[in-house]
């Protein structure tokens, strides 16, 4: 979901571990939620579906705008209404604008993305591209059209954040015509 905030700031919801977007459990269906927990840890045989009906369960949204503070809740039926975080319709200047991130709050640990893409797309500048992801914030640590040097340099920032025990997740993704291949990924010990 892509939307514009009052303010001007533009939410794109296009990739995974957003900060400013949480997942939203109605209390009607919390004992339906504990349900499907419980069901999963009992020993099983057939396929039971839990982890779908968990996330069906999950699927609605709450969105907070970084810049402003405003929040955005989605209804069953997929519209959003926004909420603004006072009682004068301006937006408050110090009101907690990063409410939706994990629930380890600033302990969350990020993640770096690597890539390279052959052929170029035409609207990108480079063909590789190392990327950090930390809480409230995406960086391009560093872009190359030389595909050596991109690996070369996710390594080199993959070892500094593992030493500094910063993310959860690492992976390198090439991708080509007719698909995408993974040739290195990471998980944090102790992380799902
Ligand atoms: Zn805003």
């Amino acid at each position: 979901m892509n939307f514009a905030c009052r303010c001007g700031y533009h939410f794109y919801d296009n990739s995974d571990n957003l900060s400013f977007k949480a997942h939203i459990l109605a209390d009607e269906d919390w004992n339906e939620f504990v349900g499907y927990l419980e069901d999963a840890e009992k020993p099983h045989t057939e396929k039971i579906e839990n982890m779908g009906r968990s996330l069906d369960l999950l699927e609605r949204c709450i969105y907070q705008c970084p810049e402003c503070g405003r929040l955005f809740l989605e209804s069953a039926d997929g519209s959003l209404t926004m909420f603004t975080p006072n009682d004068t319709a301006e937006p408050e200047p110090d009101v907690n604008r990063h409410m939706l991130i994990s629930s380890h709050g600033e302990n969350w640990h990020g993640i770096l993305s690597g890539w390279w893409e052959d052929p170029k797309p035409k609207w990108r500048e480079y063909a590789g591209c190392v990327s950090v992801m930390m809480n409230e914030e995406t960086a391009p640590a560093f872009h190359s059209n030389d595909y050596a040097e991109t690996e070369r340099q996710f390594h080199v920032i993959f070892e500094k954040l593992r030493a500094e025990d910063s993310i959860h997740y690492a992976a390198f993704h090439v991708y080509e015509q007719g698909g995408s291949r993974c040739i290195f990924s990471w998980n944090r010990p102790d992380t799902p």
